[in-house]
């Protein structure tokens, strides 16, 4: 029997077409094949992804972009894919949903706006700097839309920047293993938030030198570097923490102090939870990260 006769086909979920406008963007979504979930479910999960995104960049990255969801066969949400259509000018998104995704798993998901992120930076070379970006803003936009708390959002960083660090004895540039480009890219950008911060007494973050990257160009549609796009955005930013940065962690092989930043930021982990320390010596660095 095939699925469409099976009779449990809702009208709600047959493939569909939408679009967000915004002043200046426009992120076109289509579907394929019958979703697990509503149309409705779907729209919400977009606008959530593009909202965590403008409250990170300030503005959507590109004029056009158009997303394709396509069902899966088994699992729940899929992992996404993000590119540049030279020919329409547009990014591109394809995210898989599969039968186990509910409006539930939605709210919680990461993915869409991990992907959407992507669409601000330079598809560079570098790998880890292109998912380490991505990595480390996508839970800071949603965590400043309130879809992640400030306990989940350190908890990820706590857990899981030590696996970017594992066995490391090659410079970023060399990364080879999904934990060092995906985690060894978001410490880089960790650092640098917090180097940029104290450097300019917390006036900009890394936020600031990225929206000058996208600013001037450097987005998913262009064929920056990734060193061009980081001497960007120091220039505008007048410092020179970005480059300086990729020297030492990605040409060379410094490893990061993880430990001392989480204390610095008065980070504490007590057993299964993390609490705060407001009179450590960067947390006001900390709340500025945060978006406070
Ligand atoms: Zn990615």
């Amino acid at each position: 029997m095939d699925r469409m006769s099976a009779g449990a086909v809702a009208k709600d979920n047959a493939p569909a077409q939408f679009e967000i406008k915004l002043a200046k963007a426009s992120i076109k979504v289509r579907t394929e094949g019958t979703l697990p979930v509503s149309t409705e479910v779907l729209k919400k999960y977009v606008n959530d992804a593009v909202a965590a995104v403008l409250k990170y960049y300030g503005q959507f990255p590109l004029r056009e972009t158009v997303i394709t969801v396509r069902t899966k066969e088994h699992g729940g949400i899929g992992y996404g894919h993000t590119n540049y259509d030279d020919e329409n000018n547009c990014g591109v998104i394809y995210l898989g949903l599969g039968p186990e995704t509910t409006e539930a798993k939605l709210d919680k998901s990461w993915m869409l706006t991990h992907e959407m992120m992507h669409l601000a930076f330079p598809n560079s070379s570098q790998d880890w700097l292109a998912e380490g970006i991505a990595t480390y803003i996508e839970p800071i936009g949603r965590l400043r839309i309130g879809k992640l708390t400030q306990e989940e959002f350190w908890r990820d960083m706590v857990d899981n920047c030590p696996k970017g660090q594992e066995g490391v004895h090659k410079g970023l540039n060399e990364a080879d293993s999904i934990h060092r480009i995906y985690w060894g890219g978001a410490i880089y950008c960790l650092k640098a938030d917090i180097d940029i911060r104290q450097q300019t007494k917390n006036r900009y973050g890394l936020e600031d030198a990225l929206r000058a990257v996208a600013n001037q160009g450097g987005n998913i549609g262009s064929d920056w570097t990734g060193d061009q796009a980081l001497s960007i955005g120091d220039k505008a930013l007048k410092i020179h923490v970005l480059e300086n940065l990729y020297d030492r962690l990605a040409v060379k092989d410094e490893t990061v102090d993880l430990k001392a930043i989480w204390q610095d930021l008065g980070v504490k982990e007590d057993g299964s939870t993390i609490t705060f320390d407001d009179t450590a010596p960067l947390a006001a660095v900390r709340k500025a990260i945060e978006g406070h």
